[in-house]
C-alpha cells in the first residue's frame, strides 16, 4: 500500500499541493519584488530565501539566482536534470522528518507566505503562445455544427495536430477580469456586418505546456525527445468571441475572436509530478506518420471541470467535467509536430489543447457546445438560464490529479466577464 509524503507543513487531504506535487510559480509577497516559490499546503515557499542561504549550490543548480527573478525563464532554460535536483532538495526539506527547515523559526517565518497574503504573477514571461485543437469530440461537435456530421472532421484532422500561432502580450494571471470584446459579426439574415460588443461569450477549458529548454532554428525537437523540452502543465482558459470568430475565421482561423484575453493558472505543476498519472495513449487510426510515433507515448489522467457563478447566484455550479485523456494528440506529438519544419521554441513559450471535450454531454468543454450554439440554453440551479456567457459571470476551472490519498492539483483558473466599455 502506497503512503503519501508527510509534511512538517499541514497539508489537508483534498489540498491540490501536497509534498508529492510542489508546483512552481512567481509570486509577491506584501513588501519586495516578485519571486519564485513553491506552494505546498496553504503556503508558499519562498525558493528565493533559500536559494540566498547555498540550498541549492549544486552542479546542476549552480547557476547564478534563478529564483530572485520575476519569472521562471531562467530555470526553465536549466533543463529536466536541474529540475529533478531541486525537486529532490525541495521534498526533502519539507519532510516531516528533516530538522533543517522545520526546526529554524526564524528560516521559517522568512520562507514562507500564506498563500491569501501574496500576489500571483504569470510564471514566465511568454514568448510565444500556440494553440492546437486536439479533442476529438470538440473538433468534431464544431464541425457538425459547422458543416454537418458528414463532413464533420476536415480530411487533415487525424494526420496531424491542427493548431495555429496564438497572441502571448494578452496572457494574464488567474483572477484577472476579461472584457467583453467590440468586433465585427455578420447576423446570418444581414447583407452586410455590424460592429458592436460581441453577443456570443464563451469560454474554452483547456490546459496548456510550458517549454523548458529551446531547440535551435532549423532543428526540430523528434517525439521520443520531446519531454526533454517540457518542463509542466497549466490550466488555461481560451476566452472566445463566437461571433466575431463565425465571419472572421476563413480562410486563415481564429484572430480578433481570440486575442482579446487568454487566462493561465499560477501554479506550473511539473511532469515529474504528473508521472505516476500517465496512461496509455488512446488508439490512433490512422497511425500517424513515423515523425509523430513513439512507442511509449502517453497522456495523463487529469480531472477537469469548469464552473459558472451569476452575478446573483450564491455558490457556483459545474457546468463542465471531463479529462485530460479525452484529447487524441499528446503533447509530445504536439511538440513534435510544432517543431518539425525547423520553429524554434524558446524557454517560457506556452504550447495549448485546445478544448478538451469528451464523448458525453457533460464533458462539453464550452459554452458553443453545451447550448449547441445557443439552440438549448443551460438552466441554472437558481432558474436562470445561459446561451452565453453574461456580464458579471465569473467562470472558474479546476483541475487535479487523484493519488491514493492525496492529490495533485493545479488550482484553478479564473475570471469575471466585465462589460464592455461604453464608446
Ligand atoms: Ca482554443
Amino acid at each position: 500500500m502506497f503512503t503519501p509524503l508527510r509534511s512538517f507543513i499541514d497539508v489537508a487531504p483534498d489540498s491540490h499541493f501536497p509534498l508529492e506535487n510542489l508546483p512552481y510559480g512567481v509570486f509577491r509577497p506584501a513588501q519586495g519584488n516578485a519571486r519564485v516559490g513553491v506552494a505546498i499546503g496553504a503556503l508558499v515557499l519562498d525558493l528565493s530565501v533559500l536559494e540566498e542561504q547555498g540550498t541549492f549550490r549544486t552542479p546542476e543548480l549552480s547557476k547564478s539566482a534563478v529564483f530572485a527573478q520575476d519569472s521562471l525563464n531562467s530555470f526553465l532554460s536549466l533543463g529536466r536534470p536541474a529540475w529533478r535536483r531541486a525537486r529532490e532538495i525541495i521534498q526533502h526539506l519539507l519532510a516531516a522528518e528533516t530538522p533543517e527547515l522545520r526546526d529554524n523559526a526564524g528560516l521559517r517565518d522568512h520562507a514562507f507566505h500564506q498563500q491569501r497574503d501574496v500576489t500571483m504573477h504569470l510564471p514566465a514571461h511568454i514568448g510565444d503562445y500556440t494553440d492546437f485543437y486536439s479533442s476529438y469530440h470538440h473538433a468534431h461537435n464544431v464541425g457538425t455544427m459547422l458543416r454537418g456530421p458528414e463532413n464533420a472532421l476536415m480530411p487533415n484532422w487525424k494526420w496531424l495536430p491542427v493548431g495555429y500561432h496564438g497572441r502571448s502580450s494578452s496572457l494574464v494571471v488567474s483572477g484577472t477580469d476579461v472584457r467583453r470584446p467590440y468586433g465585427q459579426t455578420k447576423p446570418p439574415d444581414a447583407d452586410a456586418p455590424i460592429f458592436g460588443p460581441s453577443r456570443s461569450f464563451d469560454y474554452e477549458l483547456e490546459m496548456a505546456f510550458l517549454i523548458g529548454p529551446g531547440n535551435g532554428l532549423g532543428e526540430p525537437v523528434p517525439i521520443e525527445r520531446a519531454d526533454e523540452h517540457i518542463f509542466g502543465m497549466v490550466l488555461m482558459n481560451d476566452w472566445s468571441a463566437r461571433d466575431v470568430q463565425a465571419w472572421e475565421y476563413q480562410p486563415l482561423g481564429p484572430f480578433l475572436a481570440k486575442n482579446f484575453c487568454t487566462s493561465i493558472s499560477p501554479w506550473v505543476v511539473t511532469l515529474d509530478a504528473l508521472a505516476p498519472f500517465r496512461k496509455p495513449l488512446p488508439p490512433q487510426e490512422p497511425e500517424p506518420l513515423p515523425y509523430l510515433r513513439a512507442p511509449n507515448d502517453s497522456t495523463f489522467d487529469i480531472q477537469l471541470e469548469a464552473q459558472l457563478q451569476t452575478a446573483t447566484m450564491v455558490a457556483p455550479h459545474v457546468i463542465t467535467r471531463t479529462n485530460f485523456q479525452n484529447l487524441y494528440w499528446s503533447i509530445a506529438q504536439q511538440l513534435a509536430h510544432h517543431t518539425v519544419g525547423g520553429c524554434n521554441l524558446q524557454p517560457g513559450d506556452l504550447l495549448a489543447s485546445g478544448t478538451i471535450s469528451g464523448p458525453s454531454e457533460e464533458s462539453r468543454g464550452c459554452m458553443l457546445e453545451l447550448t449547441w450554439r445557443g439552440a438549448n440554453p443551460l438552466t441554472l440551479p437558481n432558474g436562470e438560464t445561459r446561451k452565453w456567457l453574461e456580464d458579471g459571470d465569473a467562470l472558474t476551472i479546476r483541475g487535479w490529479a487523484e493519488g491514493d490519498g492525496y492529490r495533485v492539483g493545479f488550482g484553478e483558473v479564473s475570471g469575471r466577464v466585465l462589460p464592455a466599455i461604453t464608446r
